[in-house]
């Protein structure tokens, strides 16, 4: 089907109009918004300024005072019925997601499906806040733990999953007793908008939020700069590049302000002999390929050992050849580049591969008709002589730089050897090597799959990745705990006062 250019305009309309998004948010704005799809002219979104910024920080910082009265689970009970508006919604938002970012179809809907899995996961969380007792030393004491909220808090998050990772942080913060201040991407505040007018609507369900519990700031870098200043703002959680994130770590260390990191990764994986080569085959290409290389799980080093090396890779670059590049709202498999900038680094970055020594399959623009306005691009297999140049930086776009191992040991130190740490993988049947990986002294990043490629989390393992990754942890498991502070509480129920490790002061 040919895509009419101002058919996606009027149907972004339509559905932020249906959402419950105010026709004055989307209209006589300075943020043009533009479809990586056609390269369609979207909207243009009014900006907040850094004053008004700050004020509604204010007002969330007032509202974090009243929330953290109300009690955990009834808290609990706002995110379920947020999670019940999103499944309302999960058509409109998921297609608004595909319209914005240039998803599937499949993966838009999947983009909404994990903030309902997040909300269902919190609600029971909000039962689960627990803290430890722990034995004391002391006669007639007891000593426990007991989980506080922090606050407004800051979430900032990156175009390539839109409103995913404001869900991770808003369901968890929200259960915490937090309020929550959102500055989304600069290229995605439609899908921020529609969002943010679901969670309006579960507000309204709701008696005891109290006013200004949920700020959305849409602007660029100086709002995202306003939010990490703040004083009253006591834990940011940013995603995005590892740019990005050593401004924003460093401004909150120095305030010591707590900071949750989710950025770039250099995500690897290891091809064993024993593998199942299928498997690995389809694995492989959906972590490369899948979101046109723009997941911060994206596959982007893959190891091969030598004995299979030449028949995988030539089964891999059938693959790239075939697999099908087009609009990703007609179900192709591979969609745009979010821009015309992501396209240029992505020359740069293959130009530097030839340069040094590198075999370049594909990154070529395509041309989709009807979409010409779009930043299509054939995915690039790249053959190595070794690890070196572009292959130790992220460059978010498709590209599978594909080494030859002989040893084990060497693939995961080299997996290791580069300066981010958030995904990696392992195809193998050998047990001992599937085991070696995922020990201490295997992969060093947050994220170690077997059988399994790099992308595509669930929301109940805590999301995060070491080094230059930033070290943060999201979503499931204990990462709520970030989005709290602890105190320990020793009681003394006794009518004398022993003192902790036997000392002596009598008055
Ligand atoms: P980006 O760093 O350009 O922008 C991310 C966000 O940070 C935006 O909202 C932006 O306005 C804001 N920002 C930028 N500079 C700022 C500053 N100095 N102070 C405050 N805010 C600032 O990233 P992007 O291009 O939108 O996203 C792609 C990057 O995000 C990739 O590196 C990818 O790996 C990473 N990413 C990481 C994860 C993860 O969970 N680890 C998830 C998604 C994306």
């Amino acid at each position: 089907m040919e895509m009419d250019m101002v058919e996606l305009r009027e149907q972004t309309a339509g559905l932020l109009n249906d959402i419950g998004v105010a026709t004055a948010s989307i209209k006589g704005g300075t943020l043009a918004v533009r479809s990586p799809v056609n390269g369609e002219t979207l909207a243009y979104v009014p900006e907040i300024s850094v004053e008004d910024a700050r004020q509604a920080i204010d007002i969330a910082h007032d509202a974090a005072l009243e929330w953290r009265k109300v009690p955990a689970p009834v808290r609990g009970e706002l995110v379920r019925l947020l999670g019940e508006e999103l499944r309302a919604d999960k058509e409109k938002l998921g297609r608004l997601v595909s319209i914005e970012v240039g998803k599937s179809p499949s993966e838009g809907l999947g983009e909404v499906q994990e903030m309902i899995d997040i909300c269902d996961f919190a609600v029971g969380l909000s039962r689960q806040l627990h803290g430890l007792t722990i034995a004391t030393e002391r006669p007639e004491h007891r000593m426990m733990e007991t989980w506080h909220p922090l606050g407004a808090i800051g979430i900032i998050s990156a175009f390539n999953f839109p409103v995913a990772v404001w869900s991770w942080n808003a369901a968890l913060a929200l259960i915490c007793g937090n309020a929550i201040i959102w500055k989304p991407s600069e290229k995605t505040p439609l899908t921020a908008l529609a969002t943010h007018a679901i969670f309006e609507r579960a507000l309204k369900r709701f008696a005891q939020a109290p006013q200004g519990l949920s700020r959305l700031l849409i602007g660029g870098r100086d709002v995202g700069e306003a939010l990490v200043d703040h004083p009253k703002v006591p834990l940011v959680s940013a995603t995005g590049s590892t740019a990005m994130g050593r401004i924003v770590g460093q401004k909150l260390a120095g305030r010591f302000a707590r900071a949750i990191l989710e950025l770039g990764g250099n995500n690897a994986a290891i091809v064993t002999p024993s593998a199942d080569l299928d498997l690995a085959l389809r694995g492989v290409a959906f972590a490369a390929m899948g979101t046109a290389g723009q997941r911060c799980t994206t596959l982007r080093r893959l190891f091969v050992h030598r004995s299979i090396h030449a028949a995988f890779v030539a089964r891999l670059k059938a693959a790239y050849e075939s697999v099908s590049v087009g609009n990703p709202l007609d179900g192709h498999l591979v969609g745009p580049l979010i821009d015309e900038a992501s396209f240029e680094r992505m020359q740069s970055a293959l130009n530097a591969a030839r340069e040094a020594g590198g075999i370049v399959h594909g990154g070529t623009r395509v041309t989709v008709d009807g979409c010409e306005g779009g930043i299509y691009v054939r995915p690039a297999l790249v053959e190595m002589p070794g690890q070196a140049g572009p292959v130790l930086e992220e460059t978010f776009a498709p590209i599978l730089y594909v080494m030859v191992y002989d040893a084990l040991d060497d693939a995961i130190a080299l997996q290791n050897d580069v300066s981010q740490g958030l995904s990696s993988a392992i195809f193998s049947n050998d047990l001992r090597e599937a085991e070696r990986f995922v020990s201490h002294e295997g992969s060093d990043c947050g994220i170690a799959n077997v059988n399994i490629g790099t992308s595509g989390a669930e929301i109940g393992g805590a999301f995060g990745g070491e080094k230059e990754t930033g070290g943060g942890r999201e979503s499931g498991s204990d990462a709520w705990k970030g989005y709290m502070r602890r105190a320990t509480n020793t009681i003394n129920y006794g009518r004398s006062l022993p003192l902790a490790q036997g000392v002596s002061f009598d008055v």
